[in-house]
């Protein structure tokens, strides 16, 4: 069953940009613990990763800032975005936050993962959310974009 809304996570050019950068390199020593932002995948273990700052954000507001996250240092396969909730995602507690078209925050809410789906529709019953923004609740890295 596909999913109501759509998964934006990190695109493929902006996280090139980002591996060329250069950043803290690190190898995944566990799985899952190292969650990569293009492919939604947790690191299998012995898998190379950089930890870089990512700007979800597209436009100017009071809450534009940058979060970590891994990448998978060797371009990996971008995320389907419409099939389902990736399991580094419904695994987790996350921070759910719902902007407007001003990235001005709508509503927001820590939850299970497990309840991703559920507060997805709930948020994007409001016609002002235009944008939700996932992030690890515990160690705020942004995990991924939500658009209708
Ligand atoms: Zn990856």
């Amino acid at each position: 069953m596909a999913l109501d809304y759509t998964l934006a996570p990190i695109s493929p050019d902006t996280a090139d940009v980002l591996r060329a950068g250069g950043g803290e390199r690190y190898i995944a020593d566990t799985n899952p613990g190292y969650p990569c932002r293009q492919c939604l995948l947790d690191a299998e273990v012995g898998e190379v990763l950089l930890l870089v700052s990512h700007d979800p954000f597209t436009i100017d507001s009071p809450y534009r800032a940058r979060s970590p996250i891994f990448l998978h240092e060797q371009p990996c396969t971008p995320a389907a975005t419409s099939a389902r909730l990736p399991e580094q995602l419904t695994s987790r507690q996350l921070s759910v936050r719902a902007f407007d078209g001003n990235a001005m925050m709508v509503d927001a809410a820590v939850i299970d993962g497990a309840d991703l789906d559920a507060l997805l529709q709930r948020f994007f019953d409001d016609s002002s959310t235009v944008e939700v923004h996932v992030h690890n609740a515990t160690r705020g890295c942004w995990a991924t974009s939500v658009v209708r």
